[in-house]
């Protein structure tokens, strides 16, 4: 196959893109090596072609966020997790202490819907504890192997999120959520600070492509409808605030997250990973958003198929 070579060509051509710094508001995570990069492809038939850091571990962060959505609308229906989190692109920062006006997160991509979406996993009886063990078992059925939480990347994330906190307790005030804004943040942490390979992320946005089963352990982990109302926002909200720019520059379901990843879906045919840590101004990572541009342009990826 053709694929390694273009995929190592990629990654060459890519590598001199410069600029963005690692994430520096979680200290733990200012000690990557910024020339970490890795890019990796999956099929839906489970074929994964793997280049540069793709098997070097790394946090998955926000990209998280996209999944335990996914699991929130498994365990409780889109209606009823619609009342709680709505799904329009904010134009705003991940970190924004905000609501709209019906006094719901505008979305599940920015932290207020995330740790919203973080506490509709399981039954509202359901301890936190067992929610982190809920969101690891999805997780590893995404990934295909047992994932694990970095101690040190959680602890540092706990010991400096005031942000955080602020948002917690924010819809605290609004009757969002119920439990303590110190217990869900601590929680909503590990699910941030579960290790994770670009190959695994690849894999794990292939399970989206291929309708929610796993492509290599064909176990099923979400319907198709699911899947479905988690692209949609990916495609509309997975950038954050430069969504738009991704949507006309790339064109496909994604999301990043501040440990460097970056996913995307085709669906039906694949899902890519990269990973390079040094971010821009919106979180998402510098050579990771080069990456995807040079292949949606290389291969006509982009859900507009326009001649
Ligand atoms: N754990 C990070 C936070 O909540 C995730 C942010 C991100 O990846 N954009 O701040």
């Amino acid at each position: 196959s053709p694929l390694p070579d273009y995929l190592t060509e990629v990654a060459e051509a890519c590598s001199a893109t410069k600029g963005g710094e690692p994430a520096s508001y979680i200290p733990e995570l200012a000690k990557v090596d910024p020339d970490r990069f890795g890019i990796a492809l999956a099929t839906i038939d489970g074929e994964v072609y793997a280049v540069g850091d793709a098997e070097h571990e790394f946090t998955i962060q926000s990209i998280s966020k996209a999944f335990v959505y996914g699991l929130a609308v498994r365990d409780h229906g889109l209606e009823q997790v619609l009342a709680k989190i709505d799904v329009e692109p904010s134009g705003e920062p991940f970190d924004e202490l905000s609501l709209d006006a019906s006094g719901r997160p505008r979305n599940p991509m920015i932290n207020a819907g995330a740790i919203t979406a973080h506490t509709l996993v399981g039954e509202p009886d359901t301890a936190p504890h067992e929610r982190v063990e809920r969101i690891i078992r999805l997780l590893s059925d995404l990934a295909g192997r047992e994932l694990s939480v970095d101690e040190d990347v959680w602890r540092s994330e706990v010991a400096t999120a005031d942000r955080n906190l602020a948002i917690a307790h924010m819809l605290r005030s609004h009757g969002i959520l119920t439990d303590s804004a110190e217990e869900v943040v601590s929680a909503y942490s590990r699910q941030c600070a579960v290790l994770v390979t670009a190959r695994d992320l690849a894999l794990m946005a292939a399970t989206l492509a291929n309708s929610g089963v796993q492509p290599v352990t064909g176990k099923q982990v979400f319907t198709g409808a699911q899947v479905r109302h988690v692209m949609s926002v990916m495609l509309t909200c997975g950038m954050y605030d430069s969504a738009g720019d991704w949507v006309s520059s790339v064109g496909i379901p994604a999301k990043s997250g501040v440990g460097g990843g970056i996913i995307g879906a085709l669906a039906g045919q694949a899902g890519l990973a990269t990973f390079a840590p040094p971010l821009d101004a919106h979180g998402n990572s510098v050579r990771g958003v080069e990456t995807f541009g040079r292949l949606s342009r290389d291969t006509g990826m982009h859900l507009m198929k326009v001649e």
